[in-house]
C-alpha cells in the first residue's frame, strides 16, 4: 500500500499516519524526519539543508523534492505513508515523476476533511501546562484535566498558547487552503483522492480510512 495523507492542522493526520504504519506495516515518510536524518547522515541534500535550517529559513520546494528523491533512491520504501509531502502542487508533480522513475504507483491519497470552525474549536480547546519543564497539553473537549485549569502532573496553572488562539489558527487555515486546494484537485483528477471525515473519534476515522482503501 502506498499512500499520501492530506489534512489541515487539528485533523489528527499524524495520529492516523502512525496507526497506518503500525497496523498495515507501512514505512512512515515525514519530511521533518527525513530532513533531520539527512542532516545527521550529512547526505548531499543534508549539506544543502543544514545552513538553511541553522538560519531559521524555510527549506524551499526544490530542496524538499531532492530530499524525498534521495530517500527513494537509497532506502527505496516500497510500502509507505507520506505525511506532509507533497505539500504543494509543484511538489506533487515532482513526486509523480519520481514515483514513475522508481516504477512505483500511489494507491490512494487520503484527504482528511474537517470544517475550519471545527478545527478552531478543537485547537482552541487545548490548554497547556504553564510550567516549561512539564508542558503537558490537555483538551477541554477530549482530555480535560481532573481539576479545572490545573495540570494533573505538576499542579501548575494551564493556559491557552498563542499558537492555539483563534486568530492564529484561522491564519494557518487560510494558508493551508491556499497551498493545498490545488494539490487536492490534482489528485482528485488523477482518481486517487479518497475523502474521509476527520470529525469522528480517532479510532472511527482510522476504520473509515481502512474501509476506503483500495483492496490489495
Ligand atoms: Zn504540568
Amino acid at each position: 500500500m502506498r499512500l499520501v495523507l492530506v489534512g489541515p492542522p487539528g485533523s489528527g493526520k499524524g495520529t492516523q499516519a502512525e496507526k497506518l504504519c503500525e497496523r498495515l506495516g507501512l514505512t512512515y515518510v515525514g519530511t521533518g524526519n527525513i530532513l533531520r536524518e539527512a542532516i545527521k547522515q550529512n547526505t548531499p541534500v543534508g549539506k544543502i539543508a543544514r545552513p538553511l535550517l541553522d538560519q531559521g529559513l524555510l527549506v524551499p520546494d526544490t530542496v524538499v523534492n531532492d530530499l524525498v528523491a534521495e530517500l527513494f533512491r537509497t532506502a527505496r520504501p516500497e510500502r509507505f505513508v507520506m505525511d506532509g509531502y507533497p505539500r504543494t502542487y509543484a511538489q506533487a508533480i515532482a513526486f509523480d515523476a519520481l514515483l514513475s522513475q522508481q516504477f512505483l504507483k500511489l494507491d490512494a491519497v487520503i484527504n482528511l476533511t474537517i470544517a475550519d470552525d471545527e478545527v478552531v474549536r478543537r485547537i482552541g480547546s487545548r490548554r497547556c501546562c504553564s510550567n516549561k519543564d512539564c508542558g503537558v497539553c490537555y483538551n477541554l473537549a477530549f482530555r480535560p484535566p481532573k481539576t479545572e485549569n490545573v495540570c494533573d502532573r505538576c499542579g501548575s496553572p494551564l493556559s491557552l498558547r498563542d499558537d492555539d488562539k483563534e486568530e492564529t489558527i484561522r491564519r494557518r487555515l487560510v494558508e493551508f487552503h491556499r497551498i493545498t486546494d490545488a494539490l487536492i484537485e490534482h489528485y482528485r483528477r488523477a482518481g486517487l483522492l479518497v475523502d474521509v471525515s476527520a470529525v469522528p473519534p480517532m479510532e472511527t476515522v482510522y476504520k473509515n480510512i481502512e474501509r476506503a482503501l483500495p483492496q490489495q
